[in-house]
């Protein structure tokens, strides 16, 4: 296939759909791991068309949605900095942290910029060296590779006004959580399709078989998540526990080595808190060393912040798969995309935010 509109293709969805049907035979409980493809699934409405054994649940896979509340604070404390820039993906404006959120400081005077790039960021450094630029470098493994490029490019360049507040999370030790907690109800699990580009799936052998778990390497359109999915059924139906991938177009085993070749020369393992969830050991990376003078909270002084989550927001148990966003007490009540609690409500891939968009509850 050679076009996007193909993946979307209705004949083609109905036919899997149909065989997915011929095959189940019992529930089946599967969790997508990305918040793109929770969006995509409810945009489609691939839940209502599924058979009722299949239960869908929503991963952690969406980076504002787990960037801890401890580093929106940190963020927040650095940009009131009149000496800073503060640069940041749009989206992490509007979370909320403990009493504000970027976009209030913003309009209180503070110099808050969406970007597009983190070199978008590098350039800004370059117009304005009698500031400080500070770039939010939120992400998944996806994103990492461009976030360490720019710390090696503002290196060649002398840009030496340039730093990173550092919140990266990787998916495997995620999933590891999940399935070793006693409240674990995923069975199959369809891997983010994006992650496994820069990083293959090797990765996920050894939790496939630990845990005897089916893991299907998952695109993002409709034909990608209903191929997934019947993948992943026919492996429970079987009882087999395999990794495979439905997303070859784009993914391979080792994944692109160059890329990790640079995470790995600017990252390393690092234990991260994810916001609902907790400290999950070696779940993030952090800068090395050797780069720490990029290091935005060793430069601004904020790595003694600590913050405490609202009790109200469930969404740490929502991204594990044990609860849905409607079980929420204040779903649509206090907690709404205009005005919202936590951050699942606001990302472009909250699993809240898109029940609010797309579902009739
Ligand atoms: S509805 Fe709001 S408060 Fe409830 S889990 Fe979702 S983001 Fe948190």
């Amino acid at each position: 296939m050679k076009y996007l509109s193909e993946y979307r293709e209705a004949s083609l969805v109905q036919a899997i759909l149909g065989e997915i049907q011929r095959v189940v035979t019992k529930p089946w409980v599967i969790m997508e791991i990305c918040g793109g493809q929770t969006h995509a699934i409810m945009r489609y409405g691939l839940d209502q068309l599924l058979p009722p054994e299949i239960e869908l649940v929503h991963g952690p896979g969406c980076p504002v949605c787990v960037t801890s509340l401890e580093l929106i604070d940190k963020a927040i404390s650095i940009a009131s900095n009149p000496g800073v820039i503060f640069t940041s993906y749009g989206d992490m404006l509007r979370v909320p942290g403990t009493g504000r959120d970027l976009f209030s400081v913003r309009a209180s005077g503070g110099d808050v910029r969406v970007v597009y790039s983190p070199l978008d960021a590098i350039k800004i450094a370059q117009q304005n060296p009698d500031k400080e630029v500070v770039f939010f470098a939120i992400g998944f493994e996806t994103t990492a590779p461009a976030n360490a490029m720019s710390i090696l490019q503002a290196k060649d360049l002398r840009v030496e006004n340039y730093s990173m507040l550092v919140s990266h999370v990787r998916v495997p030790p995620a999933m590891e959580t999940i399935l070793s907690s006693p409240e674990n109800r995923v069975q199959g699990f369809l891997a983010a399709g994006h992650v496994c580009t820069v990083m293959g799936y090797w990765e996920y052998l050894p939790l496939a078989q630990k845990y005897h778990i089916p893991i299907v390497v998952t695109g993002f359109e409709p034909l990608d998540l209903v191929q997934g999915i019947l993948m992943t059924i026919q492996q429970l139906e079987a009882h087999r526990a395999e990794v495979e991938n439905a997303y070859s177009r784009l993914v391979s085993l080792k994944g692109n080595t160059e890329a990790q070749m640079v995470i790995t020369e600017l990252f390393m393992d690092c234990d991260r808190k994810w916001r609902g969830i907790g400290s999950i050991p070696l779940s993030g990376w952090c800068l090395r060393e050797k780069y720490s003078y990029y290091d935005a909270e060793q430069r601004f002084s904020v790595k003694q912040i600590t913050s405490e989550e609202s009790p109200l927001c469930i969404a740490g148990q929502i991204l594990q798969g044990v609860r849905k966003p409607f079980e929420c007490s204040a779903y649509g009540t206090i907690c709404t995309p205009e005005h919202p609690l936590g951050a699942t409500m606001v990302s472009s891939e909250g699993a809240c935010a898109a029940y609010y968009k797309y579902s009739q509850v």
